[in-house]
């Protein structure tokens, strides 16, 4: 019998490739992506659709913005890697324009989030044995109950999340686990004189936009100084204007170092998406650790991510980023709530800026068949928006915050169409 050969979709195709050479470690909603403008990402059949993850808030800025397309060409065609062995054009003005732009003194250049965590959990622990006077090895890093900061071993080592953990130890000692949103269980933990450091999310993206209360994190950094312990928040998901402030943990006209973190780690929008590039930033004094040999990466502070960067940062400033999702946060939130309001399965809605989440209810169908946040994400895709569920039960809704008043509605619109076809 002759092969029958099978004319595949451009999507089944894709879809069987991923599946067949690719490792299972995601576990995508089937949809296949071809390019993206702005707001908007259109799939290899031309369908288009509002992008309502972000890459997990990495494209803040939208989706090839011209001006991060353009400098990332003349960038490229002019010098992409030196490596750290030398001084490039690019990486002094870079440090300078982040330093200023978030109000410290020093950064430490890396590429992904989990590095630029890693960078800063290997700084606090040599803050705490050169200037907080803990014996060698005895150093303690705090986390959070539901935490999310990447995926190294020693990442991993500090999760509660059972699929993050299992089967990947032995684990890396050194960090002590408490509840999110409790200031008291973190003063308790604060007694220890080996807490070096307290490391946390303004609001944890991973485990469903979970927002604590507004004064959470002012008295956890109030605490950790009363304590002499560094307040280091992972801003990875939250920072640069997705909250409506340039850092979830610290209104922007805050200059206060004492009501300021010690350190911020940065990722994701910090290059709107066109190339890995994440930092660490500190004072001088807890910088000041890190001496020639002891920390590095080969990629970090390459001209060419510093280069996209700047110019983020300045899409960011210019087109008033962090006022339009503080303003269409707010439109986004009362139009959700209107669901809430209307239909029993649907819990909440929470976050902040243009960082949220729809909480529902995960059901049966009368067939038997289930109705979780994935079924409506689905069904959100055939509508034309794209979001993620997490937990079975959750929603996270995070457009590019270029998104305008007209486009948040059209989405929302859309959101409740499928929200009624699916109750
Ligand atoms: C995405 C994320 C990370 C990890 O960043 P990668 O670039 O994926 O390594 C760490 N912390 C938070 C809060 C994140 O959202």
């Amino acid at each position: 019998m002759p092969q029958i050969t099978r004319s595949l979709t451009k999507t089944q195709r894709a879809i069987d490739l991923e599946d067949k050479y690719g490792a299972h470690n995601y576990h995508p909603l089937p949809v296949v992506l071809d390019s993206g403008k702005g707001v908007f990402v259109w799939d290899v059949d031309g369908k288009r659709y509002y992008d309502f993850l972000s890459a997990y808030s990495a494209v803040n800025q939208g989706h090839c913005h011209p001006r991060l397309v353009k400098v990332m060409q003349e960038q490229a065609a002019r010098m992409t890697l030196t490596s750290r062995a030398f001084y490039n054009s690019v990486l002094g003005e870079y440090a300078k324009t982040v330093c200023e732009f978030f109000g410290y003194e020093k950064m430490l250049p890396m590429n992904t989030g989990a590095e630029a965590v890693e960078t800063a959990i290997k700084m606090a622990r040599k803050w705490g044995y050169e200037k907080k006077g803990i014996r060698t090895d005895q150093a303690k890093v705090l986390v959070c109950e539901g935490n999310f900061h990447g995926r190294t071993i020693s990442i991993v080592s500090m999760s509660t999340d059972p699929a993050s953990q299992g089967g990947f130890g032995p684990f890396t000692p050194g960090f002590e686990v408490i509840a999110y949103d409790d200031i008291p269980a973190l003063e308790k933990a604060l007694e220890d004189p080996n807490v070096c450091a307290f490391l946390v999310e303004p609001i944890q993206g991973e485990k469903g936009v979970y927002t604590p209360a507004d004064d959470y994190i002012p008295k956890a950094i109030a605490a950790c100084k009363a304590h002499n312990v560094l307040f280091i928040a992972d801003e990875i998901q939250t920072g640069i204007a997705r909250t409506g402030r340039l850092l979830c943990s610290v209104p922007d006209e805050e200059t206060d170092p004492a009501k300021r973190p010690d350190a911020v780690i940065l990722a994701k929008a910090l290059s709107g998406g066109m190339y890995p590039v994440s930092a660490v930033l500190a004072s001088d004094e807890v910088m000041g650790v890190f001496t020639p040999g002891t920390h590095g990466s080969t990629y970090g502070g390459n001209p060419m991510g510093a280069r996209i960067a700047m110019e983020a940062m300045a899409v960011v400033q210019e087109e008033n980023l962090t006022q339009n999702a503080d303003r269409l946060g707010r439109v986004f939130r009362s139009e959700m709530q209107k669901l809430v309001d209307a239909y029993p399965f649907v819990k909440l809605v929470r976050g902040k800026g243009l960082l949220n989440a729809l909480v529902i209810e995960a059901r049966t169908a009368t067939d038997g068949s289930p109705k979780t946040a994935w079924e409506l994400c689905i069904l959100l895709r055939d509508n034309g928006l794209l979001a993620k569920p997490t937990h079975g039960d959750i929603i996270r809704f995070a457009p590019p915050l270029v998104i305008t008043e007209v486009q948040v509605m059209e989405a929302c619109n859309i959101i409740a169409l499928s929200v009624k076809q699916f109750a």
